[in-house]
């Protein structure tokens, strides 16, 4: 965000100095009034290597990119990841997890969680391959989702207030979601699930009801 883009070269360094092996860069979220005018996205991006992962010096660095571009993708879905509140609600992705407010370009929206199950009342699998959530994940596959960002009918639509429904019929709608514009990038979850599990050596059981919030899981 504005206020603290100057201090992103320290930030590799201090990374360098800690010996982590990788840094994850962001756009902010707005959640409230004050920092909605701290976006930073639409600058001119054009000699910055946003966008794809960037070598720095022997650091990963994830870097979002700063403009809207056309193609979009839900990396939920292509790592066939999930994630299951404390309550073991099981959503598509922390985005969906919980009920909140946030600023797209200055506008404020309010966001409503999205279940497809419950892990203390069916197993992970049969909430996976559920129709609903099945269906779901095809319809991210192919983003079928209006782009309201870049509409011309959105200084009218009230749509736009929420992400429970768009024009094209969808409920909820990932129309305006900037992790699948890449503004937010997204943790690669199978590695991290990899890495997980080499480091901790354990066996996971699909019993989720003492789990801590946001657990992530890869199928
Ligand atoms: S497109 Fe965005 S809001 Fe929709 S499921 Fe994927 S990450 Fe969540
Ligand atoms: S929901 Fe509204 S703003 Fe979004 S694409 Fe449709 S008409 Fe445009």
């Amino acid at each position: 965000m504005k206020k603290n883009f100057h201090k992103l070269t320290k930030l590799i360094r201090l990374s360098l100095d800690l010996k982590a092996r990788k840094v994850i860069v962001t756009n902010v979220l707005p959640y409230n009034e004050e920092m909605k005018d701290e976006i930073l996205y639409d600058l001119d991006d054009t000699l910055i290597n946003h966008g794809k992962d960037t070598i720095l010096v022997d650091l990963l660095a994830q870097m979002p990119y700063m403009k809207i571009r056309t193609d979009r993708q839900c990396k939920f879905v292509e790592d066939k990841a999930a994630t299951i509140t404390f309550r073991g609600e099981v959503a598509p992705c922390y985005a969906l997890m919980h009920s909140y407010h946030c600023f797209i370009y200055g506008r404020k929206k309010e966001i409503l969680p999205f279940y497809l199950g419950n892990v203390n009342e069916s197993t992970l699998g049969d909430i996976w391959i559920d129709p609903a959530y099945v269906n779901f994940r095809n319809k991210l596959k192919e983003f079928r989702f209006p782009s309201c960002s870049d509409c011309k009918y959105l200084d009218g639509c009230s749509y736009t207030d929420t992400n429970e429904s768009d024009c094209w019929g969808n409920n909820p709608s990932c129309a305006e979601c900037l992790w699948s514009r890449s503004l937010s990038p997204v943790p690669k979850w199978s590695k991290i699930w990899q890495e997980f599990l080499i480091n901790c050596r354990i066996t996971i059981k699909s019993n989720f009801s003492q789990g801590s919030a946001g657990a992530s899981i890869v199928h």
